[in-house]
């Protein structure tokens, strides 16, 4: 934080020009906000002064300096010189990561309709950085674990990171939010404007699945949490950077986007950086500018949304009236209400689709707790589609017959259609769901969608859905093949480790070997553990397969691995970045732990104690915590009392914690209880399909042969 390093009023409320000077050694570059003025060696000292100067006023967190001994690669977007700076040795990566930039600043700036803001902008990796990225004006820092190789596809990308601090130079650091109670004017734009970065580049359904992940993944799992989005309850400034401010506020501004369309919404984002341009912004700022352009109150909008908690679970029910033509929708709103979460008004539709594959949409306007709508229709439609748009931030259930699953996953331009139909195949775990989950694997145009299906194979557990799974290995798009080893990975049953063995030999992404080197780790047999061994002297990027296998021995436990580990970070101690070897120590103590003698491994992971990164010597504290030899307890006692300024005597308290609630595992009872446990899951499985036959049978002889769309709820 800036008053850690330069007096200042360090509050987001007040704006100043700022001025950096910097005397380094002259092979140092020296970063900063605004216009290098000034470069030059003085005489006296022989040391390089370098003066930077932010013209137009900025907040005070937003200030800031880098100097060291960086490579830099140079781009351009218009008259805007980028610039990209990284440490030199890793150079080589730079260009992967920052590919991007000058395509998501045109991107930008169209959507936008307001012209970058500075005038320049240069991104530098850092080392042991506290974050992912950080968005000073003109200046961005980046951890350097965004760099990456081609060698992992399409599953590490800067892409992300990139475009959510490159959207914080128009939203943050032009327009700042006034408090952190209005965090979501930064975070929630610059999470949105990530999604429709990727949707530019990609087609619409990225952003629609990237949004469809936070609503999953970070946002409707958070029911139970009565704090609003705009809040002022908090101690700490860092409460309001979580899921409330990032996908929260990105969705809240989807839902703004899709009820006013591109043109309105635009226009008023334009006015609202116009109108506060290098001033601070709160809430109501952007309310006000959405209500003047579309002469509509927004007040009740916002209030729900943003002033109160939550979002609405709905229950959807539907019903057909072959007599009248009629289709029965009803809509439930469920959610709790109270004085912190209200009962909501949205708009959405409902889509009819019929069996020639036309289809119709119908309005639905939703005020109060319960809703009945009837639609007259010319037939009975096959297809019934709840805010088929995705424009509703809601948790949606609407249970519908499988055969409506199955249909759904046939439509071509309904992205999120198909995985809602996809979650529904999961629930009823049938043989022919599980046929067509691996067929929408293997064939699905989305990789969104198979992703999902290979997780919903994961998750329905039986023979028939491993067999799809492992069908399914040859995928182009590298994030589904890893979804797809770790769909096998999550079996035990026979056959899966020798598959494991085999991805580990002859896949080349590092990032799915690891994941079969994770999955290898509760074999306890020598086919296993030769390849875990293997793949820790392996040599790849950041050595991320051989953490993987480290990772995978330590869960082992088997004290004969400890020598080869130990063997292989004396032998090259430099070989492993900080966070490798910090897993190695860690991997140390936990295979350290199961021998008698533990004195050496203790002597091995004290040398580290020494180190100057310190999330080494955390990494070799923790690791003499779970080692549990009482020799080191005065050491680890010691260090928890002299604290620091960093996390070490934290880290040390917890370390002594472990080591005094220690009980030695006894691998041999480990072992026991692997098999013990071995048996129970066959004996399980049998039973399980036994149900399932039994299941069938008796829908065979109940179920009418078309089955009918379930009644309303
Ligand atoms: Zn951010």
């Amino acid at each position: 934080e800036a008053r850690h390093w330069l007096p200042c009023h360090d509050y987001p409320n007040e704006r100043s020009t700022t001025e950096v000077i910097c005397h380094v050694p002259p092979e140092m570059t020296v970063l900063s906000n605004g216009r290098k003025v000034a470069e030059a060696i003085d005489a006296a000292t022989g040391l390089k002064r370098v003066q930077w100067i932010q013209e137009k006023p900025h907040v005070s967190y937003l200030v800031c300096l880098v100097a060291g001994n960086l490579a830099k690669l140079e781009g351009r977007h218009r008259d805007v010189p980028l610039g990209f700076y990284t440490q030199p040795s890793t150079a080589a990566e730079a260009a992967n990561s920052f590919e991007d930039t000058a395509a998501i600043m045109a991107f930008f700036e169209d959507d936008i309709g307001v012209a970058y803001p500075w005038g320049k902008y240069d991104q530098v990796t850092i080392q042991d950085f506290v974050a992912g990225g950080m968005e000073n004006t003109s200046l961005t820092t980046l951890t350097d674990q965004t760099l990456h190789t081609k060698a992992t596809e399409t599953i590490r990308s800067s892409r992300g990171l990139d475009a959510h601090e490159l959207a914080h130079q128009w939203f943050g650091d032009l327009v700042t939010c006034k408090d952190w109670s209005h965090l979501w004017l930064n975070e929630g734009f610059a999470t949105y404007y990530a999604h429709l970065y990727d949707g530019h580049k990609f087609g619409r359904d990225e952003l629609l699945y990237g949004l469809w992940n936070d609503a999953e993944g970070r946002i409707l799992t958070q029911g139970d949490d009565t704090r609003p989005v705009v809040w002022k309850g908090y101690k700490d400034a860092n409460e309001q950077f979580d899921y409330r401010a990032y996908p929260k506020g990105g969705w809240v501004l989807h839902m703004l986007r899709s009820h006013f369309g591109d043109d309105l919404y635009r226009k008023a984002v334009k006015t609202y950086l116009d109108r506060h341009s290098l001033a601070t912004v709160t809430t109501d700022d952007l309310r006000q500018v959405f209500e003047e352009l579309s002469g509509k109150p927004l007040d009740r909008f916002f209030d729900q949304w943003l002033y109160h908690a939550r979002h609405p679970d709905l229950r959807i029910g539907y019903q057909w009236n072959p007599e009248e033509k009629l289709a029965h929708v009803t809509v439930r709103q469920t959610q709790p209400a109270s004085d912190k979460v209200l009962t909501f008004a949205f708009e959405t539709s409902v889509r009819f689709t019929f069996d020639d594959g036309t289809s119709v949409e119908r309005p639905v306007r939703v005020t109060g707790t319960s809703h009945d709508f009837h639609f007259p229709l010319d037939r009975q439609p096959k297809l019934v589609r709840f805010d088929p748009h995705y424009t509703l931030l809601a948790k949606v259930d609407f249970p519908v017959p499988e055969a409506m699953h199955l249909a759904q996953l046939n439509v071509a331009d309904d992205m999120i259609g198909r995985i809602i139909a996809v979650k529904g195949l999961e629930q009823t775990r049938s043989r022919a769901a599980v046929e067509r989950l691996g067929k929408t694997l293997r064939e699905d145009g989305f990789r969104g969608v198979r992703e999902q299906a290979a997780h919903a194979l994961q998750a329905i557990g039986s023979d028939e859905a491993l067999a799809e799974l492992r069908k399914s290995l040859s995928q182009p798009d590298a994030r589904v093949r890893r979804r797809v080893v770790e769909g096998i990975s999550a079996y035990y049953r026979p056959g899966v480790m020798e598959q494991l063995v085999a991805i580990v030999g002859t896949e080349q992404n590092p990032a799915i070997q690891a994941v079969a080197l994770h999955g290898l780790a509760k074999y306890q047999d020598p086919a296993a553990r030769d390849t875990i061994l293997d793949a820790l002297r392996s040599d790849s990027y950041r050595q991320e397969v051989a953490e993987a296998a480290m990772d995978a021995l330590g869960q082992h436990q088997d004290a004969t691995l400890l020598q080869p580990l130990i063997r292989l970070v004396e032998a090259k101690p430099d070989a492993f970045p900080p966070r490798v070897l910090g897993t190695a120590l860690r991997t140390a103590g936990k295979l350290g732990s199961l021998r008698e003698d533990k004195a050496f491994v203790r002597e091995f992971l004290e040398a580290h104690l020494l180190d100057a990164r310190p999330s080494v010597r955390h990494a070799a504290i923790g690791a003499l915590g779970a080692l549990g030899d009482v020799q080191s307890e005065a050491l680890l006692q010691g260090l928890a009392k002299q604290g620091s300024s960093d996390r070490t005597g934290k880290v040390a308290e917890e370390a002594l914690a472990t080591l005094r609630a220690k009980q030695p595992l006894v691998p041999g009872e480990v072992k026991e209880l692997r098999s013990q446990v071995r048996k129970l899951e066959e004996s399980q499985q049998k039973l399980l399909e036994k149900v399932d036959y039994l299941e069938r049978r008796l829908k065979a002889n109940t179920e009418p042969a078309v089955a009918q769309p379930a009644p309303a709820g």
